[in-house]
């Protein structure tokens, strides 16, 4: 998220929603008659879906892989790298699922995919709960398609995100000090994020993550209910 603009939309989403992505994906899978040995879940953003998949398709083999792009330190790298060697015998001759979150460049799914091929795998399939149209590569599973393009906060790193994103908007306002509805009046303004939305995804969280900002010296609480932004 780092690489991003100031300004750009935001879609919050909660636990419901995404095991309703998870279900479609294996109604998929099980539509096409594909029967995977095991399932590749691409850490960190696969392995909610890694897990609620095995379940729906009825499998007991979870693997992970790790995608990484950043190399040394802190620097960019255009490929996305493999964290970790997948353990010996993993994946040969077993038929394969693969599964990230969402497909935005799709840069790690296809990596994942030549790797897990490399490996002397059997069949190997490559799924995403969302696709994004900025994505060269097409999964062969894909939960929902988005029209337009967002930064999706799963509920799975709803604080990381939050942090991330709180901090931006106060660096870009520029104020002194920020009330809770400041917060949500530039999420509003730079992030498309409108408080009922995010009430409903989301409920009462706000205060939590001010919370965490303070914990990690993110903000400061300044005056009862007005936080600055330290960093
Ligand atoms: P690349 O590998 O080139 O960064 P990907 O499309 O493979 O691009 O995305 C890598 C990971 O980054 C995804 O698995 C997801 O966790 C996160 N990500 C990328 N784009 C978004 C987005 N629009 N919303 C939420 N998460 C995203």
């Amino acid at each position: 998220m780092s690489d991003l603009p100031d300004d750009f939309n935001c879609t919050i989403t909660n636990w419901e929603y995404i095991y309703s992505l998870c279900r479609d994906v294996s109604d998929d899978v099980r539509q096409d008659e594909f029967e995977p040995d095991v399932i590749v879940a691409l850490a960190r953003g696969g392995w909610f879906a890694g897990r609620c998949i095995c379940d729906f398709l009825g499998l007991d083999d979870l693997t992970s892989l790790k995608m990484e792009h950043y190399v040394g330190t802190a620097e960019k790298s255009g490929e996305p790298t493999i964290r970790y060697p997948m353990p010996e015998g993993s994946v040969e001759g077993k038929d394969v699922l693969i599964i990230d979150d969402i497909a935005d460049t799709g840069g790690s799914i296809k990596r994942a995919q030549e790797y897990v091929e490399q490996r002397n795998a059997g069949t190997v399939r490559t799924a995403t709960l969302q696709l994004l149209q900025t994505s060269e590569f097409e999964p062969d599973y894909v939960g929902e398609q988005l029209e337009e393009w967002a930064w999706v906060v799963y509920p799975w790193n709803f604080i990381e995100d939050m942090v991330d994103l709180i901090s931006g908007v106060m660096e870009t306002a520029d104020e002194e000090s920020f009330a809770k509805a400041d917060i949500r009046h530039y999420l509003n303004e730079y992030h498309d994020v409108d408080r009922i939305e995010m009430e409903i995804a989301q409920p009462n969280r706000l205060t939590e993550v001010l919370t965490e900002m303070e914990r990690r010296d993110v903000v400061e609480m300044t005056a009862p209910g007005e936080w600055t932004l330290l960093e």
